[in-house]
């Protein structure tokens, strides 16, 4: 008998992966603390949802409806959508890991983009498969570099559009490009987490694509512009053939009554929405303006977010920034796991928020 100790051992691939760190809350000895670290709405839901959410309060002793019909009804109405053709997660990153797991296994490769968002390489991986990155150019995916990447292994591409964390943008007429360069049993997986978001004339989410084609989903979520990162929901708009698949695996109840009541009530405030936008729209172009003045870098986003570039320089660094911005209460999101660890991720915040931001970092910069 061999003297070493067993025990199980978990499935090839699963001790490679970095486990998932999400952007700090907290501020030592900080009263006031701003977050500004996660990409979440300084505008909080729509009132709408917080009432949905506390009706459910006096049935909790009820299992969810198994589908997510009333928020799958609600997402196709404003969409004009199938709701069949609609399927509900516990966040995005829940079918992001559900669509890896249907399309990938050993010995199959993922494509994604060099700053791309990382819950796509643990999800390969998790699934025993490759992740292969691909470079971008200027912070921005590159179609020609990804259809290069493509061989005869890849299942699945992942494309976040726009890019967290670099907030850049491929035009549709890219990603037309590049799903017409795929092979057609290669999934094409668009993730538009911050589509409410983009206003430029030459985006477009994808909805067309996947109307159109059997090998090109959509994932979309209520944690950003809807403000409901709390409660988990993500949704997704595939082919029949897709959402059948998934529908196999997911767990009978990933979406809990809350989310799916809150989510559809929000989805029925577009006003609300509305509102968002156009506080996004005042304050993102502010923050790059005012933070470019200062003789840093920012890349320009069509997110809530953007991305600060620091110099080498000692005492100008982007570690150094990040900690004297969070001796201030301000704390941002370190994006070196990302590759760019130059970088800082700043999230719009609230007026108060942003300027603090601004006057905080002025400091910074003349220390
Ligand atoms: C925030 C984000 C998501 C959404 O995650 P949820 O699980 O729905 O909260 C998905 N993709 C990208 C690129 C994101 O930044």
């Amino acid at each position: 008998m061999s003297s070493e100790v067993l025990r199980p051992v978990p499935r090839p691939g699963v001790m490679a992966i970095d486990a998932y760190v999400p952007g700090k809350s907290g501020a030592p000895g900080v009263a006031k603390v701003h977050k500004l670290s996660s990409n979440e709405t300084p505008l909080g839901p729509s009132p709408r949802a917080k009432a949905a959410y506390a009706d459910i309060a006096s049935k909790l002793e009820l299992y969810p409806e198994g589908s997510s019909a009333v928020l799958r009804e609600a997402i196709g109405k404003l969409y004009g959508l199938d709701p069949e053709r609609i399927l509900c997660g516990s966040g995005s990153d829940e079918l992001l890991s559900l669509l890896t797991n249907a399309y990938i296994g050993p010995g199959d490769e993922g494509v994604f983009t060099e700053h791309g968002f990382l819950v796509y390489k643990i999800a390969i991986l998790a699934a025993g498969g490759t992740p292969v990155v691909v470079p971008e150019k200027d912070l921005t995916s590159d179609v020609d570099a990804i259809l290069k990447a493509v061989t005869p292994k890849t299942k699945i591409v992942y494309l976040a559009n726009p890019n967290n964390p670099t907030g850049t943008y491929i035009p549709f007429d890219e990603v037309k490009r590049l799903h017409a360069g795929l092979p057609k049993n290669v999934l094409l997986i668009l993730d538009a987490a911050y589509a409410e978001y983009v206003r430029r004339n030459d985006y477009e989410s994808g909805l067309e694509l996947v109307a159109s084609n059997e090998n090109v989903v959509m994932t979309r979520t209520f944690s950003k512009i809807y403000g409901l990162a709390a409660l988990r929901i993500g949704w997704m708009v595939g082919p029949a053939h897709l959402i059948d698949a998934v529908n196999r695996i997911r767990g009978p109840f990933n979406v809990n009554a809350a989310a799916i009541a809150a989510g559809a009530a929000a989805i029925e405030d577009q006003a609300f929405v509305q509102k968002a936008v156009e506080f996004n729209e005042t304050w993102l172009p502010w923050l790059t303006a005012e933070i470019g003045k200062l003789g840093l870098k920012v890349t320009p986003s069509v997110g809530n977010f953007l991305l600060i570039h620091f110099p080498r320089d000692a005492g100008r660094t982007a570690g150094e920034a990040d900690a004297f911005l969070v001796s201030r209460g301000l704390v941002l999101r370190r994006v070196a796991a990302y590759g760019l660890p130059d970088a800082l991720r700043l999230t719009v915040g609230s007026e108060e928020a942003n300027r603090h931001l601004v006057a905080s970092l002025a400091e910074f910069m003349k220390r």
